[in-house]
């Protein structure tokens, strides 16, 4: 899927879409909605403060759409623009949990706060670019022509009454940010140790705390290990898309490649998805 692709949805969008997490966070921001920034702007974002406590609470009750959340170019409106918002708060939140976690194994990030707030941020990138991901499949699914013309609509209204559709996705939006290696391998040298010998970089592997993380999350959100082996076509199966219909067989390839595409953060370099932090 390209740009121009997305941009006929967001010329054409379909009415609202009423997920109240999300609005619940969008309505003090919607009359001063901030340009989106690219992925290196990402990087170098200070954010020193502290996440409000109460926050802790309400992730265990909501999950990481209390974060960062996505608006689908299904549903844009020029005061509701399509893309990822990533709150300060959210980041500050994941960076702060982390920190705690990574902490108990000695790790201290007191003079490179730098390093676990760029793992916050892939985390919650990575997971809205699932639910990205999920959208470019029904529209794919939606332009063959087959039938299924509100598919991602209907995909949506399901998931609002369907709990276990709900919780499947979470569950999948959270194996992509499970299954990531590059992202979360990072540099790390102990502070307070003499400076590493020449060509002597230190390593520390995230994996185990993101993910310790991520089993801190409500229901669906935590069952993303039953998922992080599963191949895509059981993914889409578990969305709710009948893959094993012989009219998609033509398609099939071409619409599991796209889910892999977009979930990754390489799409941001290729396709755009617009990113604000809010
Ligand atoms: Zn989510």
């Amino acid at each position: 899927m390209d740009i121009d692709t997305i941009n006929w949805w967001v010329d054409h969008p379909t009415r609202d879409d009423s997920e109240e997490i999300e609005n619940r966070f969008f309505d003090p921001i919607r009359n001063r909605i901030p340009e989106p920034i690219t992925y290196n702007q990402l990087r170098q974002i200070n954010i020193p403060e502290d996440p409000p406590a109460t926050l802790d609470d309400l992730v265990e009750e909501f999950g990481i759409e209390i974060l960062a959340y996505y608006i689908p170019f299904h549903f844009h409106r020029p005061d509701r623009p399509w893309g990822i918002y990533l709150r300060r708060v959210g980041i500050a939140h994941v960076r702060h949990r982390l920190v705690q976690i990574a902490g108990r194994d000695g790790y201290n990030f007191q003079n490179t706060l730098e390093i676990p707030t760029d793992v916050a941020v892939d985390i919650l990138l990575l997971h809205e670019l699932r639910h990205h991901a999920i959208e470019v499949v029904f529209a794919r699914l939606e332009l063959l022509g087959l039938g299924w013309n509100n598919a991602y609509q209907e995909y949506k209204e399901t998931k609002r009454h369907d709990e276990v559709l709900h919780a499947n996705t979470e569950a999948i939006c959270n194996a992509s940010v499970a299954n990531q290696r590059k992202p979360f391998k990072t540099d790390y040298q102990p502070p307070r140790t003499p400076p590493p010998l020449p060509n002597h970089i230190s390593y520390l592997d995230w994996r185990g705390y993101v993910r310790q993380f991520m089993r801190g999350q409500p229901g669906g959100y935590h069952d993303f290990a039953q998922f992080t082996g599963f191949t895509s076509e059981q993914v889409l199966q578990s969305l709710g898309v009948r893959v094993e219909q012989q009219v998609l067989h033509i398609d099939l390839p071409q619409i599991i490649n796209e889910l892999k595409k977009h979930s990754s953060l390489s799409i941001l370099s290729s396709l755009p998805v617009p990113i604000r932090l809010v």
